[in-house]
């Protein structure tokens, strides 16, 4: 039986609906309140509601929350939102790019992780399977000791390299997927290195019909977005609106190259909105509605142009993939 796990349990992937493939709602990551990040801390649940009424009534009904252990959660601020607003929460267990596991476990955190230090050392110190029993622990039981269990389990690298402590916990994340069945999902920084993580989840004989990897237009490659494609798996365009690293009009024609290719069903859509100047009711930013209300328009309209159905893609993109992609598949 194929079912998706969100924080208010498992539903049907046919009531999944209109789906972001990778936000962040609520987080505070100990790398950044290090540094004095504060633009990189989604603090305020208040302001965060805002902006998930506004997607509600434009017509979105599931976020999946791509935040990790490493990113500084806040389990139960997340579920409460789902609850108030009515929108379904996929959450995530696993691990992030090592860049982050610099800073020091928070102290909420050191009774469940059973370690005190940085999130490296714990990660150095520990055993591949004991990594896989946390990440199993935080499917089967529950998101940093709550009773909110994760859909999805990530793992990360960095920019053109893999690090033996991200190996590590591509290993340990591989595991847990066999373990639990729960879909992978894959921080790519810059769009890189999904080949070379593809390599390992091969080693481990995770099928990559079960894998997305996010941020692959960072790299707007079609040559390297067919490459992954070609593998069952999944790709996350997950930067819809940072016109900072490609204008919206490259991220529309490597996604229309994609489908050109006959990999339409391997889409995933979703704007990675983890800045509080992204966010409307924060910072004046585009805000969480911007996909929904301007870009699916837009892409529409360009997909039409070159001889598309435009309609018919934007529900794959966000209503039939993530169905497929977040489901638990026997
Ligand atoms: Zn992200």
């Amino acid at each position: 039986m194929n079912f998706i796990r969100t924080l208010r349990g498992d539903i049907s992937p046919t009531e999944l609906g209109f789906t972001y493939s990778h936000e962040h709602l609520v987080c505070r990551p100990p790398y950044w309140v290090e540094k004095g990040e504060d633009d990189l801390l989604l603090d305020d649940p208040a302001k965060t509601k805002l902006e998930m009424t506004d997607v509600k009534q434009a017509g979105v009904q599931t976020i999946i929350d791509a935040t990790a252990v490493d990113y500084g959660r806040d389990v139960e601020a997340v579920a409460t939102l789902s609850e108030e607003t009515g929108i379904h929460i996929v959450g995530t267990a696993g691990f992030n790019k090592s860049f982050l596991w610099k800073a020091a476990i928070p102290k909420h955190l050191q009774g469940v992780l059973g370690y005190r230090g940085t999130f490296e050392e714990w990660i150095e110190a520990s055993e591949i399977n004991e990594l896989t029993e946390f990440v199993v622990r935080e499917v089967e039981e529950g998101l940093e000791g709550t009773q909110f269990r994760a859909g999805q389990v990530k793992f990360g690298t960095g920019y053109n390299r893999i690090t033996p402590l991200e190996e590590k916990t591509i290993r340990a994340v591989a595991r847990a997927h066999h373990a639990t069945k729960a879909p992978v999902h894959s921080h790519t920084e810059v769009g890189t290195m999904a080949l070379e993580q593809i390599e390992i989840l091969r080693q481990e004989g995770v099928p990559l019909e079960f894998v997305s990897f996010g941020h692959m237009d960072r790299n707007p490659d079609s040559y390297v977005h067919e490459q992954v494609a070609r593998t069952g798996a999944y790709l996350s365009f997950d930067g819809i609106g940072k016109i900072k690293y490609a204008p919206e009009s490259t991220r529309i024609e490597c996604i229309l190259e994609l489908v050109k290719r006959g990999y339409e069903d391997h889409v995933l859509v979703s704007g990675d909105t983890a800045r509080k100047s992204y966010y409307s009711h924060y910072d004046y930013g585009l805000g969480l509605q911007h996909i929904v209300a301007n870009w699916v328009p837009r892409f529409q309209e360009e997909a039409e142009r070159a001889g598309f159905d435009g309609e018919r893609l934007i529900r794959k993109f966000f209503v039939e993939n993530p169905a497929r992609c977040f489901a638990w598949k026997e």
